[in-house]
């Protein structure tokens, strides 16, 4: 065992066995040194382990000026195992350790070595081993298994061959850290690659590779990535889609105006040429199969090692591959949040928005906007023409609106628009429809309906805003076409309302509280009875009739209207068979249908079966469909008046004079009779012109034309007067179950 060493000031070298052995080291040979020079660059670090301080300080004389490849060199110093532990963990770019065998023990300088190469994974450490005496040195096993590079004794160690000695080490050592940072950088790139596809937004990506790019080259991430030209939409100019640095405010600028010339004529040249550049800073280019590739510019002007090239040159090629998949998976997520004509955001998008705004919000207001009168327009004058219009709204929207609104499209003609209440209220959207809009060289006057919730009153939750904002227009539709209501917490109310109906709705459905009547309709000369409505009718359990007015649009939103449709079908029908049976053989039946009917698939053949499974004539049966159905989506109801017809039933045009496009809407539709509203008997008196045309209409286009709502006999009078030809109403009779109505028809024989 070796004695703890002296610790000898450096005036007064307290003379050892060993001296003798550093002596080597001071002698006097010319070095072929190149000192100065290169000298400014980063020095190698040397550390030096031995427990004795003479051989620091004669080491540090030895090799005071001297520089290796270009570079000084800077001596680190420790007296034990520990201390060298410590300067290995805090230097990672410790290049060579000069290391004395036997220190406070034979093998502490040994197990050192174990340490280095093991724990602390230094690989690319140089070793070179002193030892005092010959009897010290280590079994060829333990060189080789830890890497020693040199294994000198002190007595062996001239300056010169120190000199020698740390220049094959340090060599050695550059050349491992080469091909240690290749493998690293590798390592990165296959990292990166995997990390940056899991960054799916192209932004994110495009960021991760700034940041990734930095890391390889060692340097600050400063740079940015611009994507060519065409990214989203091919007109599109280059834009930058990520930076970093310095550079950060440039995010979104088109390339034709960055600002920074240099930077801007790196890109350009990059996306032009398809190909990496390594002069004036680092540009790389990133291929995609659709040819729209990308370029990056990185503020990197030391030049580039090959190695460094290469790597790049690798990361770029495996780049590309991940932009790619960011391209595609930005495809994926376009059509999940992009509308697809409009280019703005859909209804999930927009629904997004609305979960993330902070409840309540003082400053926005929120508002669909409903394109009145679209779907005629859209049936009448072809989908282009209506996909045209619509074009025509969102680029008014948005283009007047601007930055701070999001204008999204929720459903077929409506749009939902969120932003400062100064720009999203009623009258500056409105306004925004007072111009006429250029819709393939015609000049279109549209009109909106709109529904709006001011985002500031309690109670509102973001992701249910949106049902808020179609009450509001709901209520706005009800009062006419261009309206624009609030929405209001009495609204909300009603909406909570409706749910629990429909949830006894629901549970009515089937049962005996759902139930038929039948009112009578008759010619108006003779008041002989002509036909029966079939009109249904719902009688909650502790007796509370609920009018079908409310609880049949319940039904049609619920998706509950296809199954009471269904069961009143068969209701009318099997009454009507029981009737003719009775011998009322002339009586016919009219029965409602709703929308949410017509657009079932199979109602032709479940009607045809209906028929069938009850035996009625279908001349006998007249199905009652609304104008409004009729607005809504014109081409179905052609289509299925057509079917309906075929099969050998009759149409009759229900609540006829409330709907918007009454004339344009009716020369469509092929039906057998026409039905006047019952607002428009009720005013009668007051005012006929509206029953006077209804009836003219009717007449002029081959239909019989019914009123509705008779309850006097003086409107009944004026009805004849007018023309008209069949009635229905109080006056006549009120809607009947079975037992009245066999009790009517016995006095009312037709
Ligand atoms: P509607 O088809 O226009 O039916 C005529 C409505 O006028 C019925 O109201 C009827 O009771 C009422 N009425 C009849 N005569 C008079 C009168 O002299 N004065 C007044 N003030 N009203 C009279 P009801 O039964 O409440 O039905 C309302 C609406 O509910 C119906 O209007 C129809 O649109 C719908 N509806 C009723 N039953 C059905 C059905 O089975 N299927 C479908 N889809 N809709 C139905
Ligand atoms: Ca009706
Ligand atoms: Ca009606």
């Amino acid at each position: 065992m070796k004695p703890m060493p002296p610790h000898p000031t450096p005036a007064s070298p307290v003379p050892s066995d060993e001296e003798d052995d550093l002596l080597p080291l001071l002698d006097d040979e010319p070095l072929p040194t190149r000192v100065g020079g290169l000298d400014t660059r980063t020095p190698w670090l040397i550390l030096v382990v031995d427990d004795d301080e003479d051989v620091h300080q004669a080491t540090e004389l030895a090799l005071r000026g001297l520089s290796i490849e270009g570079r000084p060199l800077h001596l680190l110093h420790a007296h034990s195992r520990a201390e060298a532990l410590a300067l290995l963990a805090a230097h990672e770019d410790l290049a060579v350790m000069l290391l004395d065998v036997v220190m406070e023990s034979d093998d502490a300088g040994l197990q050192l070595v174990r340490e280095a190469r093991t724990a602390l994974q230094r690989e690319s450490l140089r070793i070179i081993l002193r030892t005092g005496q010959p009897g010290y040195a280590p079994e060829l096993d333990t060189i080789r298994d830890y890497d020693i590079n040199d294994y000198r004794t002190k007595s062996e160690l001239t300056r010169v061959r120190l000199f020698t000695s740390l220049t094959t080490a340090l060599r050695a050592y550059r050349q491992m850290c080469a091909h240690e940072q290749t493998r690293r950088g590798l390592e990165m790139v296959v990292r990166a690659s995997t990390d940056l596809s899991r960054l799916h937004g192209m932004h994110l990506f495009a960021r991760g590779v700034v940041k990734q790019l930095c890391a390889l080259l060692g340097i600050a991430p400063e740079g940015l990535i611009c994507a060519q030209a065409g990214l989203q939409h091919q007109d599109d100019p280059a834009r930058v889609i990520a930076a970093a640095g310095q550079y950060g405010d440039l995010i979104q600028r088109p390339l034709s105006d960055l600002g920074v010339p240099h930077v801007q004529q790196a890109l350009q040249r990059c996306l032009e040429e398809q190909r990496n550049h390594f002069d004036h800073g680092v540009t790389l280019y990133f291929a995609t199969s659709d040819g729209r590739g990308l370029a990056a510019y990185i503020d990197h002007h030391e030049p580039l090692a090959p190695l460094d090239q290469h790597l790049l040159e690798v990361f770029c090629s495996s780049m590309s591959a991940g932009f790619e998949n960011v391209l595609l998976y930005g495809r994926l997520v376009d059509q999940a949040y992009v509308d697809p004509l409009l280019h703005i955001p859909n209804l999930n998008q927009f629904l997004k928005h609305l979960s993330a705004l902070h409840m309540p919000d003082t400053e926005r207001y929120l508002a669909v906007v409903d394109i009145d009168g679209f779907a005629s327009i859209n049936d009448m004058l072809g989908h282009g023409f209506g996909d045209a219009m619509l074009r025509a709204v969102s680029q008014r929207l948005t283009s007047s609106l601007g930055e701070p609104c999001v204008v999204a499209r929720v459903s077929a003609d409506v749009f939902g628009v969120l932003g400062p209440k100064g720009l999203v209220d009623a009258e500056p959207l409105q306004a925004l429809f007072k111009t006429p809009f250029h819709v393939q060289s015609q000049t279109v006057r549209l009109s909106a309906t709109m529904g709006l919730v001011r985002l500031d009153q309690p109670d509102l939750v973001g992701p249910e805003l949106l049902k808020d904002a179609h009450l509001a227009l709901k209520r706005a539709k009800g009062l006419q076409r261009g309206s624009v209501c609030y929405f209001s917490a009495e609204m909300g109310q009603d909406a909570r309302t409706r749910m629990q109906l429909l949830d006894s709705l629901r549970a009515a459905t089937g049962s005996s509280q759902l139930f038929t009547v039948y009112q009578p309709k008759v010619c108006l000369h003779t008041g002989r009875v002509l036909g029966l409505e079939a009109l249904l009718r719902w009688r909650k359990p502790d007796g509370e009739m609920v009018p079908p007015d409310r609880f049949i649009p319940l039904a049609e939103q619920a998706g509950l209207m296809a199954v009471l449709g269904t069961f009143v079908l068969h209701s009318a029908c099997s009454q009507l068979r029981r009737l003719h049976e009775a011998g009322h053989r002339t009586l016919s039946m009219a029965i409602n249908v709703s929308q949410a009917q017509l657009r079932e698939p199979d109602f032709i053949p479940l009607l045809a079966d209906t028929l069938n499974e009850t035996g009625v004539q279908p001349a006998s049966v007249e199905l009652e469909v609304t104008e409004s159905m009729a607005a809504d989506d014109l081409g179905l109801m052609r289509q299925r008046l057509g079917e309906i017809g075929a099969l050998g039933l009759t149409a009759a045009i229900d609540d006829f004079g409330t709907g918007f496009s009454s004339l344009s809407v009716l020369r469509h539709l092929k039906a057998d009779r026409l039905k006047i509203d019952r607002a428009f008997v009720a005013e009668i008196e007051q005012d006929s012109r509206i029953a006077r045309m209804v009836v003219n209409l009717g007449h002029s286009l081959g239909m019989t034309v019914v009123a509705e709502g008779v309850e006097t006999a003086s409107q009944r009078g004026m009805l004849l007067e007018l023309g008209c030809d069949e009635g229905q109403g109080w006056l006549f009779a009120r809607p009947m179950d079975e037992p009245a109505l066999l009790a009517w028809l016995a006095t009312h024989p037709a």
